[in-house]
């Protein structure tokens, strides 16, 4: 099979990566694994996503966010960091101008919105059900080509890596990465509460756990807690009684009685960071490219612009000439692309190290890294301007 661009992957990057390419005149071919339904009706995965100013821009463009179910589309007006037993927290509202600091929306209901508005877009062929197994970027030749499961092959001028975190696609093409296994899950399971959230999200470093709560509408929340991965394993065990007690207590009631509404799910976390971002023909978007700390919330946003930067230079490639113009515009696209998330993911590595160290110089640390960033006026409006856009 022939096409101009293969995606590998059809997870939220891969999906607004062939969106984007709409008005291109490619013709795009994008490879997924799962079956059809796992696309087109994906199953509730506990994620809720918090989205920037900028992310909703690009689902707008993409035409994704107009197919969100208006009552799963959370806003979120505050958020707030607390350490420890301290009373102190940090806190972080909307920019001038801006009613909220961004809006909480259901990973499921991304992928479906984002696979809706793909699956009769002219010139894209989506096929489910094709793993591929190998492939190679053309680095010399004029084609990148994958091996898909089947034994069928895909040549195309351009090979789009967006098959997550731990991309095979990734290694078939001989590029590298750090992987770092942290040794602790994220359980994540939507909760009722009692008492109201205030569109106020909490991330609480607290001692040997870390917990989270994402402000959804009315009176639910999702909540994440951060643990050992057996530990995180043996909660997300109790039944549903059991875990909404259990959340409670570790919430310490901030917001009354938890009652558990959702499956649970359990990530184990590990942080990716690929040597290079473009090999021959081929570009790595998405968690292929830079597999984040979940912490920041920043993984499928950065997805977003990177996909968005790739597309606007393929387009422009295109626009003058696709073949002779597309080592450079893959330069542009790994060089933008890398400067903009190398600050984000080295700042959420080290503080998630620095909020996970239970010695006491380092919790005194924080304690006063917090003092600090509230007391000095440039970092909350800088800090807030990272989040947010
Ligand atoms: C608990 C949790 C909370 C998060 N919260 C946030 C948040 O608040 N904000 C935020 O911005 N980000 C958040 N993220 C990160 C976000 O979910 C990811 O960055 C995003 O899902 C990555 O999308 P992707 O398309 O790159 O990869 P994926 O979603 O992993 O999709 C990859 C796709 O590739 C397919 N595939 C894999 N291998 C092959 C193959 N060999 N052949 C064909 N297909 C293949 C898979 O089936 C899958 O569909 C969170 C992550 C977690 C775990």
């Amino acid at each position: 099979m022939d096409c101009d661009v293969v995606i590998v992957g059809g997870g939220p990057a891969g999906l607004a990566f062939a969106r984007s390419l709409e008005d291109s005149g490619l013709g795009i071919v994008l490879l997924e694994r799962a079956p059809l339904e796992a696309l087109a009706t994906p199953r509730f995965d506990g994620r809720e996503i918090a989205l920037t100013h900028g992310s909703k821009r690009i689902l707008e463009q993409l035409g994704a966010w107009d197919r969100l179910p208006a009552d799963e589309i959370a806003p979120m007006h505050a958020a707030k960091v607390v350490n420890g037993d301290s009373p102190f927290s940090l806190n972080f509202t909307a920019g001038e101008g801006e009613a909220q600091l961004g809006y909480l929306v259901p990973n499921h209901r991304i992928r479906a919105a984002l696979y809706d508005a793909a699956r009769n877009q002219p010139g894209l062929r989506l096929i489910t059900g094709a793993e591929v197994v190998h492939a190679r970027s053309g680095a010399t030749g004029s084609r990148a080509e994958v091996l898909l499961s089947s034994g069928e092959v895909v040549r195309a001028r351009l090979l789009v890596v967006a098959d997550s975190r731990l991309s095979t696609t990734r290694e078939a093409l001989g590029i590298g990465a750090d992987i770092n296994p942290l040794g602790r899950s994220m359980m994540v399971v939507r909760v009722r509460h009692e008492l109201p959230h205030g569109a106020t999200a909490l991330e609480w470093f607290d001692h040997r756990q870390t917990l989270a709560l994402l402000p959804l509408n009315g009176n639910l929340a999702g909540a994440v807690l951060t643990l050992p991965e057996d530990a995180a394993r043996r909660v997300a065990a109790f039944d549903d009684a059991a875990l909404g007690r259990d959340l409670t207590r570790r919430f310490r009631q901030r917001l009354g009685r938890m009652e558990v509404v959702s499956d649970r799910n359990v990530y184990p976390l590990v942080t990716t960071w690929a040597h290079q971002f473009v090999s021959g023909r081929a570009a790595l978007i998405g968690d292929a490219a830079v597999g984040m700390h979940p912490v920041t919330a920043h993984g499928f946003n950065l997805g977003l612009s990177g996909q968005a930067l790739l597309a606007a230079e393929v387009c422009d490639a295109v626009r003058r000439s696709m073949d002779p113009e597309l080592p450079a515009a893959l330069r542009r696209f790994e060089n933008g692309h890398r400067a903009a998330c190398k600050p984000l993911y080295t700042g959420t590595n080290l503080l998630v190290r620095l909020f996970t160290d239970e010695r006491l110089p380092a919790r005194a640390m924080r304690h006063a890294m917090l003092r600090l960033g509230a007391g000095l006026p440039f970092v909350r409006p800088t800090v807030r301007a990272m989040l947010t856009h």
